[in-house]
């Protein structure tokens, strides 16, 4: 193929892309919803253990409703690194059709094989997940009380440098092109979640970040479809930086505290989410949302943890993650009192409890224990 075929394809299929973003399902209403139904998978390593502490938390939890048939927790197999291998499927189409299913999903970390690792080099099941379910938005809350920080990213999940990351091309022996896509219908969506977010909970203020001076068509348009859904929300305080300062401003003591709702693009979100988990103090501290209009997947943000496993410790990881994507997925769903008991639960477990995952402290099942003495 030429390299102008090449281009030619690219965009025809971002054309197409865009037609099928404008045919897709308006967001779930949960509160109008008779029944939902939350699938949970507990994917590898340590997987199951801490997804094992989450579902008997929130049987207790939503007893009522699971009782009433309102909620069903519903198990979904096959999400595993062996299966996927002995398949090569990314997401098992069995598994994928089970998964569509369910409104929610509770999952587990899985894991990627590194390259040039043994079995079939698979790409990531999130990434598979993000694209068949059009999870759009990848949203993670930072907390840091003692600071005042209380910070929520919504991050462009499918477009940016993502969308096309593997058709790049080299041209001839000495230069490589790759590209970089923002549509108006994409870009629309995120910030609507995010002002809807901002609005629902105080009117906190909205930060835009780009590099809109450099990356002046696609930053550019981002930034001017983020400004045209402000319009929207008369009510709400928004600013705009660029993500160079943004990641100097998050350590700076002087700024941080004043940052609420931040929305950016792909690329930028991705390293700016974990400077800001890292600020937090790391891994099993937050949970992640992964937030489309039909479907929604909550998750740890840490990964399957293969040593722990291997070292004979996998019993002493600590489930705090997974719940904390937990009250993220109760608070999307409406579930706002129920969200509010497991988070006063899960805080008094991080004061009470020792869990540093290194085979010392206390265990997953401590930890169940002690969350399910704070809930009726
Ligand atoms: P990791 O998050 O699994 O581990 C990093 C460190 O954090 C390790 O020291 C681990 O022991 C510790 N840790 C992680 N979770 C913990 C918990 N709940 N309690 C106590 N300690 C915990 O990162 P990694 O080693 O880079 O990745 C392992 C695998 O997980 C890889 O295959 C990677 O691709 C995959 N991964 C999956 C996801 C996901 O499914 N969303 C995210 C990240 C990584």
């Amino acid at each position: 193929m030429s390299y102008r075929e090449h281009f030619e394809q690219i965009v025809k299929d971002q054309i197409a892309r865009i037609e099928r973003m404008k045919e897709a399902p308006k967001a779930s209403d949960f509160s109008a919803m008779e029944k939902i139904i939350i699938g949970t998978i507990d994917g590898d390593g340590i997987g199951p253990i801490i997804m094992d502490a989450c579902r008997k938390i929130l049987e207790k939890l939503l007893k009522e409703e699971i009782a009433s048939g309102r909620i069903e927790l519903r198990r979904i197999e096959g999400l595993t690194i062996e299966n996927r291998q002995a398949k090569g499927e990314t997401v098992p189409a069995d598994v994928l059709s089970a998964i569509r299913e369910c409104d929610l999903l509770l999952k587990g970390p899985t894991t990627t094989p590194a390259k040039g690792g043994e079995g079939p080099n698979l790409e990531s099941a999130n990434v598979t997940l993000r694209r068949e379910l059009d999870l759009f938005a990848n949203v993670r809350p930072v907390s840091i009380p003692e600071k005042n920080i209380e910070w929520i990213f919504y991050r462009e999940n499918t477009e940016g440098e993502y969308a096309l990351g593997s058709r790049g091309v080299d041209i001839g022996e000495d230069m490589s092109i790759d590209f970089k896509v923002t549509t108006d219908i994409g870009t629309e969506r995120l910030a609507r979640v995010a002002f809807e977010y901002a609005k629902n909970n105080g009117n906190k203020n909205v930060s835009i970040v780009t590099k809109a001076n450099i990356m002046k068509k696609t930053d550019g348009r981002f930034l001017d479809i983020c400004m045209k859904v402000a319009e929207d929300y008369p009510d709400i305080k928004v600013d705009d930086w660029y993500v160079d300062i943004m990641a100097a401003n998050l350590i700076n003591d002087l700024f941080a505290a004043n940052f609420h709702v931040v929305i950016l693009p792909n690329l930028y979100g991705d390293i700016i989410t974990d400077e800001a988990a890292q600020i937090q103090g790391g891994v099993g501290t937050a949970g992640s949302a992964n937030i489309g209009n039909r479907y929604s997947m909550f998750e740890a943000i840490h990964g399957s943890a293969p040593r722990m496993v291997a070292d004979g410790i996998a019993e002493y990881a600590n489930p705090a993650s997974l719940c904390r994507a937990a009250v993220m997925m109760l608070r999307h769903a409406a579930m706002t009192e129920k969200a509010e008991v497991l988070e006063a639960a899960l805080d008094k477990a991080a004061a009470e409890l020792d869990m540093p995952g290194d085979g010392t402290g206390n265990t997953a099942t401590d930890f169940t224990q002690f969350v399910l003495g704070q809930i009726d």
